[in-house]
């Protein structure tokens, strides 16, 4: 079993989101399903897919306009939440830091968080890469997290929607580094996801590396037509 996450990011309308899910409700999978819509759609009745915002304030509640607490992304139903996307970090600002606190939120309030690591182009050809993954695990992941009710994403930030993929052994290094860290943390076992231009023609090849254990997908989760094929090309 893997587990395919879908990041619709600022795209789509509730009647897209309903067409996915009838879509997908017709597939014969073992697979995890997750899709991390909007706000607006998270109350959206969903079946056996899971439904999961893509941030979360690192506060609990009060005067923070326009944040939206784990509390009420509980309240919609939604189980997920992505932290620490690559495009938060870039425009909000997020750190580490930021992201384990909104992570503790999450826990606290029963969400799994979809905690998300990854270099830059520059921090990549500095070397840092692997120095940037480890940190990340490290510093973002709250310290009552434990295997089941954490997920890590590896997102090589420069590949985000650059149709650019790293090669099979930069993942299995990245992946392999990731699951040794959470090891050494108590966390053997959370599933490591990678995610960055994942596509029905690569998605197969990229959960069939060591220690891959499902796929975050962004630009080709919005249409099933393109999301479909990378769920159904793995059992
Ligand atoms: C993402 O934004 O999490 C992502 C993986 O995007 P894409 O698949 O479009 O590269």
């Amino acid at each position: 079993m893997k587990i395919i996450a879908g990041n619709w990011k600022m795209n789509g309308t509730k009647e897209n989101l309903i067409k996915m899910i009838h879509d997908l409700s017709e597939l014969s999978t073992e697979n995890k399903i997750i899709l991390c819509v909007p706000f607006t759609m998270l109350d959206t009745d969903s079946g056996k897919i899971s439904i999961g915002a893509q941030d979360v304030s690192q506060h609990a509640h009060g005067a923070y306009t326009g944040e939206v607490s784990a509390k009420m992304i509980a309240d919609t139903g939604a189980k997920y939440v992505i932290v620490g996307h690559s495009e938060c970090r870039q425009y909000h600002g997020d750190t580490n830091d930021t992201v384990r606190k909104k992570s503790a939120q999450a826990l606290a309030n029963g969400l799994t968080p979809i905690i998300c690591v990854g270099e830059t182009m520059d921090e990549k050809q500095a070397g840092k890469t692997m120095e940037i993954i480890e940190s990340g695990v490290r510093e973002s992941v709250p310290t009552d997290a434990s295997a089941d009710n954490i997920i890590i994403a590896y997102e090589p930030r420069w590949a985000i929607g650059a149709g650019l993929t790293p090669t099979r052994e930069e993942i299995a290094t990245a992946h392999t580094l990731i699951a040794k860290t959470l090891t050494e943390m108590g966390l053997d076992g959370a599933p490591v996801l990678y995610g960055a231009s994942v596509k029905g023609s690569n998605a197969a090849d990229i959960m069939s590396v060591t220690n891959v254990n499902g796929v975050l997908v962004g630009g080709a989760s919005l249409k099933s037509d393109d999301f479909i094929p990378i769920i159904t090309s793995v059992k």
